[in-house]
């Protein structure tokens, strides 16, 4: 039966690798009165967030704002910078790699998809060996772009984009670099400038820890360049407009003003922080629900643990147990939400998100519910992951 009862007693416990839980400061900035948009009150907060976001970026160029989905700000990415008929080049890390070359196709380009047969480029970041060979097999600058998932919140493998960027000069080839860093963006180091990214793609309900409905693009000079050429119809997404109107902290359109406070917020939040100590947050807590797993006795989606995720760990069930049977006890018994998993993984995995405004309480309580939730289901398991994790969490060399 569904729970009809929104408030149970304590609080849901929302471990999902997006939407992350939005904190209370956040969330009562949004509270705000909604003001004018084209009010000097406005201006001055527009100044503020998109000065801000620039600094999560790591860039000096433009980042424009959408009051849309993660998805809306692919579709920007690729339709202010190609043609139809256009050759892109995509590799497949997983589901979200998977999405947005469907969206290619239905946008009339001519996505090639890369990557590893089978299961296994699902469990590895991006080759950026196979990206160099394929565009030195390019000779007529054919590939008019290379898009990869920076963080692919399907298995929980995080890719290194410096090196795909080395592997495009390497073949020196023209092709626009486009990362999606949807669920990586103020969670996992990302250099939007260093690492020569032409668009990156963002969205407000993972690592910003903001409600879903506000999404990103960062620009380059060259993507800029390239889109005066791109004829791909937009008009929504068109970047020029609202890159001339930021300039004074405004929009062409009416933009989700209480979103823009809470991101006011998130950016007072992380900077206060510091974004390098918020990255080392990330990994301390995936390093600790990963002895979990390991001492459960269950494996890892990503089989690489130098592209482990610090964002979210995939969990495989043995064979023969549906994973989403298990979350849905774990949900039903805790008042806990884990990630399904997606497409071809979909029965044969969890996700734990340990993201945005996560401590080591929170993910304790987060291995506990997985836990029970386990022995609930029957699994047998090797040790508890509960006390691995809380051996993790308070080595001397950890506090
Ligand atoms: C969440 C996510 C998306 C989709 O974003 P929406 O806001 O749901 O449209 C795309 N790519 C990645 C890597 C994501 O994590």
């Amino acid at each position: 039966m569904p729970k009809l009862d929104f408030h149970p007693a304590g609080r849901h416990f929302l471990q999902i690798p997006g939407p992350s839980p939005v904190p209370d400061r956040i969330l009562r900035a949004m509270s705000y009165p909604t003001i004018d948009h084209r009010g000097p009150e406005f201006g001055a907060l527009g100044l503020k967030v998109l000065d801000g976001i620039k600094k999560i970026f790591k860039t000096n160029q433009p980042v424009v704002i959408y009051p849309a989905s993660g998805t809306g700000a692919w579709e920007a990415a690729l339709c202010n910078t190609l043609s139809p008929g256009d050759t892109v080049l995509m590799y497949e890390t997983g589901h979200f790699a998977t999405l947005w070359k469907k969206m290619a196709e239905n946008l009339g380009l001519k996505p090639e998809f890369l990557g590893l047969p089978g299961i296994e480029g699902w469990r590895r970041g991006v080759q950026a060996d196979m990206i160099e060979k394929r565009l030195r097999d390019d000779m007529q600058n054919a590939i008019k772009a290379v898009c990869v998932v920076h963080n692919e919140t399907s298995t929980g493998v995080t890719s290194d984009i410096a090196a795909v960027r080395r592997a495009i000069d390497a073949a020196k080839h023209p092709a626009l670099l486009l990362v999606d860093t949807i669920s990586g963006l103020a969670s996992a180091d990302y250099r939007h400038d260093e690492w020569g990214v032409d668009v990156t793609v963002s969205g407000s309900q993972k690592g910003l820890m903001l409600p879903p409905g506000i999404s990103f693009n960062a620009v380059s000079e060259k993507a800029r360049e390239v889109s005066k050429r791109a004829t791909l119809p937009r008009a929504f997404w068109e970047w020029n407009e609202i890159i001339e109107m930021n300039k004074q902290g405004y929009w062409p359109y009416t933009p989700n003003t209480n979103l823009l406070y809470g991101l006011s917020e998130a950016l007072d939040m992380i900077l206060g922080e510091g974004l390098d100590n918020v990255f080392i947050r990330h990994q301390r807590l995936a390093a600790a629900c990963r002895a979990a797993v390991t001492a459960w006795g269950l494996e890892i989606q990503c089989a690489d643990p130098a592209v482990y995720s610090p964002v979210l760990t995939g969990v495989m069930t043995p064979e023969g147990v549906d994973a989403d049977a298990v979350r849905k006890l774990i949900y039903e018994h805790f008042d806990m939400s884990l990630g399904t998993g997606l497409g071809k993984l979909k029965g044969r995995m969890f996700r734990i998100g340990h993201l945005g405004d996560c401590n080591d309480l929170t993910l304790m309580a987060a291995l506990s519910g997985c836990e029970m939730g386990l022995r609930l289901a029957g699994i047998e398991l090797k040790g508890s992951g509960v006390a691995a994790a809380m051996d993790y969490l308070t080595r001397p060399a950890r506090l």
